[in-house]
């Protein structure tokens, strides 16, 4: 990863110069508001017309973020009518579920501190407890500056509010005023716009087969999928927006955890098992043609900018337009390509090295339950996949799509051939790694 891990050493700070600072000097708050170009560790992540939020240049804790109104108020609650005070918890909570999304925690602190003799403008800490933290060094212990603080470089605050930004420019967790049209990022090949609690995307001719496949699922009882609701008097589908963090290459470290790589091959499989017995609508059209054997109905891009993350976790796939009847490992291989990553590290500095893309692979293949015939075709289907996927991309470009157009003029086609290729050149270590007895015993022993 480019963004590694925070650092969480804490070392004595002289906490009497910092007071004499705090109780002599200008407001910090107002000085940040101002863009003070001194404050470099005081990094702004998010700000609206009332708000700001920006890193604490002294962190007891790892990723610890303030969030103040810009004026220069003071008291928590009698500077504030109730109007004012919501509107700041609503920017508090809202910053504080980006940290949640970076910064691995088992708690999160809000608090409001702060004095009137120094140290005066109104400001809440955000301030995530790592995991594990003993009992004796959490709550009070954890915040307080005597009990040291975390150095660190201006470099690292840099790309930590670039990670929170990144958090914070996805959809955000609260609803917009209804009737408010905001363009939704990461859409790529198309518009798409949210709607108050909905999101509104161009309407196609796949879209009643998805729809019918998206009210099955709800009828089965997966909840890792959008609600659809028909299409609105601009022809537009209507789908529920589903609250959380989408990401994208390079992966965030909530995205590269173990856990996560798991859950999404759990989730995968749940959304594969309700598909089962699904019948699509009389003449229904899919954006590709079924495959056979269609043991299933494959997303179709199964992959992290389409994965709906929720504290640090993820929670539902979205974007079911490539939906079409197919095996299961058609999806399987490319949700690992994906998440793994299989990226060739030679073009991807970000990806894991190939002993890691090994392990990380059984890992997937484990939590999806992936049967033993499913595993021999795992690194085969993946190759396959990707070829498909740039015969696919060219084939769109030639015919004038500009998105695709645009993809094939950046190379995404030679990546990802050249991402193939890395698959072949490692094929024994994947197929071993995913026919090894693990601790569990045998593999493949459910169905699949
Ligand atoms: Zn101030």
């Amino acid at each position: 990863m480019s963004d590694g891990p925070l650092p969480h050493a804490r070392e004595d700070f002289d906490v009497a110069a910092y007071v004499r600072r705090v109780r002599g000097g200008p407001c910090f708050v107002c000085a940040v508001v101002a863009g003070d170009p001194a404050y470099v560790f005081e990094q702004v992540v998010f700000e609206d017309d009332l708000h700001i939020a920006f890193l604490d240049r002294y962190p007891t804790l790892p990723g610890k973020v303030l969030v103040a109104p810009k004026a220069h108020v003071e008291h928590v609650v009698r500077d504030l009518d109730e109007e004012a005070y919501v509107r700041l918890m609503r920017t508090v909570r809202r910053v504080a579920l980006a940290v949640e999304a970076v910064v691995p925690s088992e708690r999160t602190y809000l608090l409001s501190l702060g004095s009137g003799q120094g140290n005066a403008h109104l400001h809440w800490h955000i301030a995530p407890l790592p995991p594990g933290t003993p009992y004796e060094r959490q709550q009070f212990h954890a915040l307080m500056t005597e009990n040291g603080v975390i150095p660190w470089s201006p470099r690292q605050a840099a790309d930590l509010a670039e990670r929170l930004r990144a958090a914070l420019a996805g959809p955000a967790a609260t609803r917009l005023p209804e009737g408010r049209e905001e363009e939704l990022t990461g859409g790529g090949v198309n518009r798409i716009v949210r709607v108050g609690g909905t999101v509104r995307r161009p309407a196609r001719r796949w879209t009643p087969a998805v729809h019918a496949l998206l009210d099955h699922l709800a009828a089965a009882g997966f909840g890792g999928a959008p609600r659809a609701h028909g299409c609105d008097g601009e022809g537009r589908e209507v789908l529920d927006f589903l609250p959380g963090v989408v990401p994208n290459y390079p992966l965030p470290a909530y995205a590269m955890t173990d856990e996560a790589l798991a859950k999404v091959g759990a989730l995968l499989r749940d959304y594969h098992d309700a598909t089962v017995g699904f019948a699509p609508p009389e003449g229904g059209e899919w954006y590709f043609p079924p495959r056979v054997p269609a043991e299933v109905v494959c997303h179709g891009d199964v992959a992290p900018y389409n994965c709906v993350f929720r504290e640090g976790r993820p929670v539902a796939f979205i974007d079911f337009d490539t939906a079409h009847p197919g095996p299961r490992v058609w999806d399987v291989a490319y949700a690992a390509y994906r998440f793994v990553p299989l990226h060739d590290p030679g073009r991807d500095e970000s990806a894991p090295g190939v002993e890691e893309q090994a392990r990380r692979l059984r890992v997937f293949a484990d939590a999806y339950r992936l049967g033993v015939k499913d595993r021999e075709a795992l690194t085969r289907t993946a190759r396959a996949r990707l070829e498909h996927l740039v015969a696919h991309m060219r084939a769109e470009a030639a015919a004038g799509h500009e998105a695709f157009a645009a993809h094939v003029a950046e190379g995404h086609d030679l990546l990802y051939l050249t991402d193939s290729a890395h698959i072949a050149r490692h094929e024994v270590l994947f197929l071993a790694a995913l026919s090894s007895e693990g601790q569990g015993g045998r593999v493949g022993m459910s169905a699949g």
